[in-house]
């Protein structure tokens, strides 16, 4: 939508996704297909090109080795590693000499040449059932990228590599996109599609980022350099913004400073209810970098650490040794409190490269746990790292999108087999590491009882349940209004799922996003969970508006919005508790 304001401010709207406001230049980033041009050489082209394709790959070979020394000392050697990798494939004899013999044979530029070869490479090693070998797609695709970019002297925009600040706009923007972004140079970003639990909005949040997303048409009507204002609370973009907006945006951001103000001062009392009802408000974490800002916002240690993070920003599997270096990071950060890893959650919105996960419909598909049990490999690699690590943190083991009894079983069976071999190995680890199942699914959720049974926590992943019980896809900004946490079916099942485990006498916690909105904190304590997980930032809010409200009243309020039974209404009452209880920081 769009509403022309004055002859040069244009104001589109869009999904409120991560909240902040940021203004700056844009930069617009298209991330379609390369167009690889192809053509015929003159007579006697071919040494001309030979040297071509030599210069663009030692440009080629500079930037990688640039990159590569970049991370390694922003993010550390392990996470370099993939870079000497892409090197390697660039410099691979086997795959050059072919290509200099297409052009040879063909007589085609040396784009068109290299390409051929490096689609026939990539359709070879996707067929290969070594998970290793299938790996190398990915590299062959980023190299091959990289280097008909140099060929066709077109500029790739690298996340990794902002060169100054700027504010992102893009068509889509995915998890691995998310995980390459420079965050000291990101003020922003807006896209045209997405929703607001998709999973790089959801790592937008949590690094601060203000976004924006499902704008329709924001790639087409902003150009790179124009002045954008991202307005992350309200859904705006504003482009050129005038200067009585920037003046009133900058009042606003001195009230809202005020407002963070007071409500961090009660950052260090206990999380609790008014009358003292506890209620552990915890962290979802990508990694250990994040642990800074989570003992800094006092979390009670993390509800949910997303593991898919390392692997997204490996670009494919790390090893066992550098996952174990993280998750015992983050455990070491987390000192006494304990620490949820969740095993390895790809499909859906996140791929990992070319990698075998990709598939139609794939919120539906091969994902999560589906994936881990058919890949033990992988699984088992993560569950020794995961279990090493838990002889020193306080280490608990969660596991995504369990649909059924018999694949929580099957995930347990691999558990005590990776024990076993580690006890044979004489190697340490908590040997009554918890286990907890995501309950995410709605097959889970009605058989909450049974679930319950197998272990000894569960958590409700709201995100997926409401696009798995509403059949509203998380990512499609079409639908986005019908993606509805307030939605009776949402809430009776939320309340059944907390009922459930609380009879089985396990804890009960909620880690997806209405975690972290106070209008769902005191629905939440009032139905009896017990703990809260969310974005680090969101914590202080919802902390502070819990200390102002009594058990009792949270569950009148559970008994008076269930009864309510209407979405609209439910919201309406939710709200009104919300700014009674806030009073002026309502
Ligand atoms: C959820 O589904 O609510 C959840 C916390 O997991 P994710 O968002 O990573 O799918
Ligand atoms: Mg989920």
């Amino acid at each position: 939508m769009t509403t022309e304001s004055n002859q040069n401010e244009i104001v589109l709207e869009g999904i409120a996704a991560s909240p902040g406001v940021a203004h700056g230049p844009a930069l617009v980033y298209l991330q379609k297909q390369l167009d690889v041009p192809c053509y015929e050489l003159g007579e006697g082209l071919i040494d001309e090109e030979i040297e071509r394709f030599e210069r663009a790959i030692l440009e080629t070979r500079a930037e990688i080795s640039v990159v590569r020394d970049k991370i390694a000392s922003t993010l550390g050697e392990g996470e370099a590693r993939i870079f000497d990798a892409h090197l390697l494939v660039l410099e691979d004899s086997a795959l050059l000499e072919e290509v200099i013999s297409e052009l040879r044979q063909s007589g085609m530029n040396i784009e068109c040449c290299y390409n051929q070869v490096a689609e026939r490479y990539m359709s070879f090693f996707r067929s290969m059932e070594d998970d290793y070998l299938k790996e190398r797609v990915a590299d062959i695709r980023d190299v091959s990228r990289r280097l008909l970019h140099n060929l066709t002297g077109t500029q790739k925009v690298s996340l990794s590599d902002l060169s100054g600040d700027c504010i992102l706009i893009s068509e889509d923007f995915s998890p691995s996109d998310a995980a390459d972004m420079n965050r000291d140079k990101l003020l922003a970003f807006a896209t045209d599609s997405g929703g607001k639990t998709s999973h790089s909005v959801i790592m937008a949040r949590s690094m601060g980022i203000p976004a924006v997303v499902g704008s329709h048409d924001a790639t087409k009507r902003i150009k790179t350099g124009d002045q954008v204002l991202i307005d992350g609370h309200e859904g705006l973009i504003v482009i050129n913004p005038t200067e009585s907006r920037l003046y009133k945006y900058g009042k606003l951001a001195t009230e809202r400073k005020k407002r963070d103000e007071i409500i961090i001062k009660i950052i260090d009392q206990p999380s609790a209810s008014k009358d003292g009802v506890p209620l552990a408000l915890m962290a979802n974490v990508e990694g250990a970098r994040e642990m800074e800002h989570v003992t800094a916002m006092r979390a009670d240690g993390v509800g949910l650490f997303r593991t898919e993070g390392i692997f997204l920003r490996h670009h494919g599997y790390p090893s066992e040794s550098v996952q174990y270096d993280e998750y015992l990071a983050v455990a070491e950060a987390a000192g006494d409190n304990p620490v949820i890893i969740r095993t390895l959650d790809i499909g859906g919105d996140k791929t990992i490269g070319d990698q075998h996960v990709k598939d139609d419909n794939s919120f539906m598909g091969f994902r999560a746990i589906r994936f881990c049990l058919e890949n033990l490999d992988i699984f088992k690699t993560q569950l020794r790292a995961i279990l090493r690590a838990s002889a020193t943190g306080n280490i608990k083991i969660m596991y995504p999108m369990i649909s059924g009894v018999g694949e929580l079983q099957q995930a347990k069976n691999v558990l005590d087999s990776v024990k076993d071999e580690l006890r044979a190995k004489q190697i340490d680890f908590d040997e009554h590491i918890e286990v907890g199942a995501m309950v995410e699914v709605p097959s889970a959720a009605m058989i909450v009882d049974l679930i319950a049974k197998e272990v000894d926590f569960l958590s409700i992943g709201t995100n997926d349940l409401i696009q798995y019980l509403m059949a509203v896809d998380r990512l499609n900004d079409r639908v986005a209004h019908l993606y509805e946490p307030a939605h009776p079916a949402v809430l009776r099942t939320v309340k059944a799922i907390i009922d459930g485990g609380r009879a089985a006498g396990i804890p009960v916690s909620v880690c997806g996003e209405i975690a972290g909105e106070p209008v769902f904190a005191a629905l939440l304590l009032g139905m009896g969970a017990s703990s809260l997980s969310m974005t680090a930032n969101l914590l202080p809010e919802v902390k502070y508006f819990i200390h102002h409200v009594d058990q009792a009243e949270a569950c009148a309020l559970v008994a008076e919005v269930l009864a309510l039974g209407d979405t609209k209404l439910a919201v309406k009452a939710l709200e009104a508790f919300r700014r009674e209880k806030m009073g002026s920081l309502a």
